[in-house]
């Protein structure tokens, strides 16, 4: 993945989704997060978005900022 601004290589820097809860399992509480997509920062110091986010929906396009 590419920053749009400059061109620099994206460096992934971790994921996110959406948290699951397996509720039938009362007793033992089991949960994860279902991953909908990468997050990426900038890490070319010339760039204006440098040490900004990004992060990639479910069908791989790019958005700037960081997930909400
Ligand atoms: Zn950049």
């Amino acid at each position: 993945m590419e920053c749009p601004y400059c061109g620099y290589e994206l460096k992934c820097t971790d994921y996110y989704g959406k948290r699951q809860i397996a509720e039938h399992y009362w007793s033992y509480p089991q949960s994860w997060i279902e991953k909908e997509g990468d997050i990426f920062k900038c890490d070319n110091e010339g760039c204006d978005m440098y040490q900004e986010s990004f992060y990639t929906d479910s069908r791989g396009e790019l958005y700037e900022r960081y997930p909400c």
